[in-house]
């Protein structure tokens, strides 16, 4: 069975790591109140997702958040504040990652939050036991691109690949975000900016490739990438980095329906990483798909 995972970073446009020097407006606009069309379409097409939160924003868009949950999606926390892990103590991170999960739980009514995701992938080992200590289920910070300046690699020892992308040590399972290797080059194809900056056919022909010889999948954006909304990016940021912010940004949304649909065709199942969580806990008799 092929297997895709898609997931969202609840975060803002401003968030974006090569944003961080510079002085912007930040309520001028915000992209997260715009996401009601990517939500009509995955309920069009009956996937569920994974969204994974930045908890600073959870009281801010408490109604959303739980707009989110109520439509059978899953909500994580994509840490306290968008601060890369590397530049966070031990222990300034436990307190983060308990403040976060209580933070996004009380908004949500409930105690639902047992995923992470490190902003930029940041994460470290230590740091991962953790977030297993401190009462996380899972975790999809893990990429192996060691090439990119911010991502680092993860150290994955006593873990047991179980499957494609799915690591597990105890209970606890940690999802790899796929790069996809052509020739010399290795091509982060689940990311948000190469779905804009590819044309449909390309992305299409590369994640039908990708399949052929590996059986799970996973997506990942951001808001800003779900609409088209005027960014008010600083005159004075350097014409390549408003390139990688904004290309391809119009029609995106119109170019992922059509992926997520090419997958649907292929027979490509979609799952939240909760869902992966049940089955390995047993519990897989009382979980059913597209519910
Ligand atoms: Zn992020």
């Amino acid at each position: 069975m092929k297997k895709a995972y898609l997931s969202i970073d609840i975060e803002e446009w401003y968030h974006l790591d090569y944003l961080k020097t510079y002085q912007v407006n930040k309520d001028e606009v915000e992209t997260i109140p715009q996401i009601f069309n990517f939500l009509d379409m995955l309920d069009k097409l009956n996937i569920k997702a994974t969204f994974f939160t930045l908890a600073e924003l959870a009281y801010k868009h408490a109604d959303i958040l739980r707009e989110i949950k109520d439509r059978g999606h899953v909500i994580g926390c994509h840490g306290l504040d968008h601060e890369l892990l590397y530049n966070k103590t031990n222990a300034e991170f436990k307190e983060q990652i308990v403040e976060g999960k209580k933070m996004l739980d009380s908004v949500l009514g409930e105690e639902v939050v047992k995923g992470y995701r490190a902003s930029c992938f940041s994460m470290d080992r230590k740091k991962l036991d953790i977030l297993e200590e401190c009462g996380y289920s899972y975790d999809s910070s893990y990429i192996s691109f060691a090439k990119h300046p911010l991502y680092g690699s993860l150290d994955l020892s006593g873990y047991q690949k179980i499957e494609d992308l799915t690591y597990q040590k105890d209970n606890f399972l940690e999802f790899e975000i796929p790069t996809y290797q052509i020739g010399k080059y290795n091509l982060p194809i689940s990311g948000g900016g190469y779905l804009r900056l590819l044309p449909y056919p390309l992305i299409s022909f590369l994640i039908r490739k990708y399949f052929k010889d590996h059986n799970n999948f996973i997506l990942y954006l951001h808001p800003f990438e779900l609409t088209d909304i005027n960014l008010p990016f600083p005159k004075e940021m350097p014409v390549k980095d408003k390139f990688r912010a904004s290309v391809g940004r119009k029609g995106n949304l119109r170019k992922l329906e059509k992926v997520l649909l090419m997958l649907l065709n292929e027979g490509v199942e979609f799952r939240t990483f909760e869902q992966e969580l049940k089955v390995r806990d047993g519990n897989g008799a009382s979980f059913s798909y597209g519910m």
